[in-house]
């Protein structure tokens, strides 16, 4: 069987959980496409451009159907709970779907629904490469039940409102998804062998205009508290240290379960776990950064000093278009809380140059409050007009060229604020997650400190190893940053592994 895993983190996980539950039903693997028997394509659908890498792979997979040994193609994920329809009609090489709010069905669709079914070749090609059994995997139990969802009540006004209707999507299922895996659920873990994501809610409320993902992902749902917990520790007997949790809104959790600062309080709990060395949270919401959510990152050690942000613009216009709100004054008054809160965090972000009516003098208050907030990392995505998305009714569309051209001067600026910035790690001394050779040379190798999450900000080559003849990957290091280029740097080991 093979396995090809599209998109974000968010889909990674629901990869990992279905290739767990079909390695528990006796599907093996192999690193070659063409000799698998069944082959699994989990999609992505936020972006037009997601959409089309989606359509192309499973095209791809198709041709293994004729030229390779594959019987059976299955298409997982969000292109699911759009097209559900659509892509059996248009692509009749595929045999069955499988969209996110059932992924146990994924063994029905691959014909291991009975324990004793035979096992298959099982391949995966994911982006961030072979995976891996890990101890323990296979003696998981035998039998799993998902968590049953709950709501807040802003979803259910939402609801109401017709937030996650999908009533004009042609060929496309009534019934949202309201699955959450859990601590009983087994999981094929992809991510390098010391790190692992965690994903601790599902789904999302906010209306922003637009973002299609509460549509294809449902309302907002927490998993049980003690169910992370549970999942962490065993990742962390299994070997993981740095656990970075993940959701579409992390900093929501625990709203739905009658939690007040329930992301504060999971940090808590799980920063107590012996031998987790990192612990990060990404994707926060810019006005769910409490007090005390900053408290507790201050106050533990191994809570990594790092916040992700999406402020997706600066225009207090553009983001009342957006259903967000707030602006730039606000958003500074944060950050300042934020760095004098958590001395030294890292600051990432991400922006949508282009959405409708995005005016010159919008996009240079942007540029001025770049400027000003001095983001360590940040994105920057061109505006998608997609269709069941609020914002695709909206007039004053800006042209393509101009996007271009906008996100072009955003990453140039970014570049030189992120060249200063970094200048000043020149000299430090900081501890660093060793992740292997460099793609691009053997002669170097890559990194990542707590200021740096997996796979999405810039990278540390280490081209020293001090005393050491060479390095181990998933170990922690000691190392002095000798150099700073734009979004990376340099760094030389000066002991460890500690
Ligand atoms: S917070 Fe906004 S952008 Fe993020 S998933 Fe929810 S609706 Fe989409």
């Amino acid at each position: 069987m093979g396995f090809i895993s599209l998109g974000c983190p968010k889909n990674l996980v629901d990869s990992e959980v279905m290739m767990g539950l079909l390695d528990r039903a006796g599907a093996r693997l192999t690193a070659h496409p063409e000799e698998a028997e069944i082959l699994i394509v989990n999609t992505c659908s936020f972006i037009d451009t997601a959409k089309q890498e989606s359509v192309d792979t499973i095209l791809e997979m198709a041709r293994h159907k004729t030229s390779g040994s594959a019987k059976r193609l299955i298409v997982a994920g969000c292109l699911v709970e759009r097209y559900r329809d659509e892509i059996q009609k248009s692509i009749p090489e595929v045999d069955a779907v499988v969209g996110t709010g059932e992924l146990e069905a994924i063994l029905e669709a691959a014909g291991l629904a009975t324990p004793t079914a035979a096992p298959s070749l099982f391949n995966i090609l994911s982006g961030s490469g072979q995976a891996e059994v890990r101890p323990g995997q296979e003696s998981r139990a035998a039998t799993h039940k998902a968590e049953v969802a709950n709501s807040r009540a802003e979803g259910d006004l939402r609801e109401q409102q017709g937030r996650f209707r999908r009533d004009d999507w042609q060929g496309a299922t009534h019934l949202l998804p309201t699955y959450l895996y859990d601590e009983t659920t087994p999981r094929f873990l992809t991510t390098p062998r010391s790190s692992a994501y965690i994903k601790i809610a599902e789904g999302c409320d906010h209306p922003c205009t637009f973002c299609v993902i509460p549509n294809l992902r449902g309302k907002f749902r927490s998993r049980r508290f003690e169910s992370v917990v549970a999942e962490a520790q065993q990742l962390v007997a299994r070997g993981v240290q740095e656990i970075t949790l993940i959701g579409q809104d992390t900093t929501c959790y625990g709203e739905d379960l009658g939690l007040k600062d329930g992301l504060a309080l999971l940090l808590d709990a799980l920063a107590g776990i012996e031998g987790l060395r990192w612990l990060r949270f990404l994707y926060a919401y810019p006005n769910r950064i409490t007090t005390r959510l900053l408290e507790t990152i201050a106050r533990h050690d191994n809570i990594c000093k790092y916040l992700d942000v999406p402020l997706q613009h600066a225009s207090p216009d553009l983001l009342k278009r957006m259903k967000r709100g707030a602006g730039a004054g606000i958003f500074l008054k944060t950050l300042d809380k934020v760095r004098a809160a958590v001395p030294g965090i890292a600051l990432r972000t991400s922006f949508i140059v282009g959405f409708p009516g995005e005016s010159s003098s919008d996009f240079a208050l942007l540029e001025e409050f770049i400027q000003e907030a001095r983001f360590d990392w940040l994105g920057v995505f061109n505006y998608s007009d997609e269709e069941g998305s609020g914002a695709f009714s909206l007039d004053a569309k800006v042209p393509k060229r101009t996007i271009e051209a906008r996100k072009r001067r955003l990453m140039k600026l970014q570049q030189s604020i992120s060249k200063r910035a970094k200048q000043q790690w020149v000299g430090r001394e900081l501890v660093l997650l060793a992740e292997g050779e460099s793609d691009e040379t053997p002669l170097l190798w890559e990194g990542r400190t707590q200021f740096h999450a997996p796979e999405i900000d810039g990278k540390v080559y280490i081209n020293d190893f001090g005393d050491l003849e060479t390095l181990e990957p998933g170990r922690f290091y000691n190392a002095e940053i000798t150099e700073a280029h734009e979004y990376d740097v340099v760094a030389r080991v000066v002991s460890g592994p500690l």
